[in-house]
């Protein structure tokens, strides 16, 4: 563990650099310190946050094993629930009160994943970025040599659709019934505590209600993943679904005025009729 001093060596040979700097200078170097110092320390204290979070996360993973604990598990579950006493926590204390939004809970959860896991669905997650660039942009560039034309473009998402699923986000289409009877449906993916929606008030974000977080993860594997991890190993089934029916409308000349502007099949007709 490096300290403080060591990383900042300026702050300690500030005094000998002074007269060959204005005192403007040195101040300005002491101020960006100071500022560098503080993210550290915010940095350190999300990292220790998420840590903990990941325990916690952990030691109720092993708890709902219960006797299909292997050795192995049992031994990390005592040391868990020994943290646990020591802290003065009830198993009953829900740990996820008090994470404020999804990128938390993923970030605790992701240090619970193995890195093998991690850089797999990471990397898969790039292929999911490159099709959903292509989606909305792809029609950009016609003369380009990579150029990837609509139809190659749907045969290439349609094999990937059936190779990874989709990740369950479209409120026409959720399989289990915790979900297609969440109301509001807009609200099943909530990242966050919604205090005073105007109709709903309250809405729960999906990582503390345990009843829709498992109904998520029942969707299919790739919704799991993201709903664990905020990781995207599949393309988002509502996004989906829009670009393939504005795709069909164009096709049938039923479009209305607002679905134009994002479909790809418009703005590539109105891209080449200006070059
Ligand atoms: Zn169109």
């Amino acid at each position: 563990m490096k300290t403080e001093q060591e990383v900042t060596p300026l702050q300690s040979g500030s005094n000998e650099v002074s007269s060959l700097l204005s005192t403007e200078a040195v101040e300005k170097i002491k101020a960006k310190e100071t500022a560098q110092i503080a993210v550290r320390e915010e940095r350190r204290q999300k990292k220790s946050a998420a840590e903990k979070l990941a325990d916690v996360l952990r030691r109720e993973e092993l708890r709902e094993l219960g006797k299909q604990r292997s050795h192995e598990e049992t031994k990390e579950f005592n040391r868990l629930e020994a943290r646990r006493r020591r802290a003065g926590k009830s198993p009953k204390d829900n740990a996820l009160a008090d994470v404020l939004n999804a990128q938390e809970f993923w970030n605790a959860n992701r240090l619970l994943l193995p890195k093998k896991k991690s850089d797999e669905y990471l990397a898969q997650q790039e292929r999911v970025f490159d099709i959903l660039f292509w989606m909305s942009d792809g029609w950009r560039e016609p003369q380009a040599p990579d150029f990837v034309s609509l139809g190659e473009g749907i045969a290439d998402l349609e094999n990937f659709v059936s190779e990874h699923g989709v990740i369950s986000d479209d409120p026409s289409s959720y399989k289990h019934h915790t979900l297609q009877d969440f109301v509001p449906s807009w609200g099943v993916w909530a990242e966050r505590d919604i205090e005073s929606d105007p109709i709903w008030g309250y809405v729960e974000p999906f990582y503390k209600d345990a009843e829709r977080f498992k109904a998520l993860c029942c969707e299919s594997p790739a919704t799991e993943i993201y709903a664990r991890y905020g990781i995207r190993t599949a393309l988002p089934a509502f996004h989906l679904r829009k670009f393939l029916s504005r795709i069909e409308a164009h096709k049938n000349g039923v479009h209305r005025s607002e679905s134009n502007e994002k479909c790809w099949l418009c703005q590539f007709e109105r891209q080449n009729r200006s070059l």
